[in-house]
């Protein structure tokens, strides 16, 4: 969209865990309704990052500002009821239970029956998931049990979802698969979105703007083009 509202910002956010710097001083920004990918070598403090974002982490300093209030310091699931999704590097499925038991659970707080009935229908089919609505959850391939996740968080109907490496261990086929799924979501329903991911070729087909993350610190934002030819981005990947 044309969106240049600034849904999330972070100012000074550090992380310590004790002599070790994991998030720097970090400034980020990003607007509604954006698609922005987080890249940076192994260590850089990515997932440290975005759990600062999500209250898995306590800040060492800084504030973190979501639509205009501090939540810095809220718990994890006044986040989520803000808007806020995650999604981390392990799933959080429910391995045990069906697709369709797995979708009840974030959509058990309809209180009406129809309604609960009709967007679990719904759910299912814009995530292709019919086929697989009566399959244990542990059955589902890896790209299945992603968009299981992904249609788990929309649910909620967030404006900011945060994924920690969603195509790590993913086929080519399922990583497309999940591209699209990305892209949709974000054109159609308007999320934003913090993708962290090291694969550059994968960035380069779901974000236009880029952060790349090195020691804790923002290092480079721009284009996918200018980050990817940039000779520093290109010496600190190298330095892996
Ligand atoms: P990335 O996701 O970019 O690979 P991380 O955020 O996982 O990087 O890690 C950043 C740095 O913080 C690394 O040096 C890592 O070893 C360290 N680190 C991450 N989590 C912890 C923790 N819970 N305790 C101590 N050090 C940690
Ligand atoms: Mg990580």
């Amino acid at each position: 969209g044309v969106e240049t509202d600034t849904i999330l910002q972070t100012r000074g956010l550090r992380k310590q865990f004790g002599g070790l710097t994991a998030t720097d001083d970090v400034d980020f920004g990003i607007d509604e309704g954006e698609l922005r990918c987080l890249i940076g070598p192994n260590g850089a403090g990515k997932s440290t990052f975005l759990k600062l974002l999500t209250g898995r982490l306590e800040p060492t300093a800084g504030s973190i500002y979501y639509d205009g209030d501090e939540i810095g310091h809220l718990p994890s699931h006044e986040r989520v009821s803000r808007g806020i999704s995650m999604k981390f590097q392990v799933p959080s499925i429910y391995p045990d239970l069906s697709v369709r038991e797995n979708l009840r659970i974030p959509l058990q707080r309809i209180a009406d029956p129809d309604t609960f009935e009709q967007r679990t229908r719904e759910t299912l089919e814009r995530f292709h998931l019919e086929g697989t609505a009566d399959e244990t959850a542990a059955n589902l391939s890896h790209g299945q049990q992603q968009r299981l996740e992904i249609a788990m968080a929309m649910t909620l109907e967030p404006t900011l979802m945060l994924l920690d490496e969603p195509v790590a261990g993913l086929s080519v086929e399922e990583t497309a698969e999940v591209a699209d799924l990305l892209r949709t979501i974000n054109a159609e329903d308007d999320v934003a979105f913090v993708v962290i991911e090291h694969d550059i070729d994968f960035v380069e087909t779901i974000a236009d703007q880029v952060t790349v993350l090195h020691d804790g610190a923002i290092f480079r934002e721009g284009s996918i083009e200018d980050v990817r030819n940039d000779p520093a981005v290109k010496r600190i990947y190298l330095g892996e």
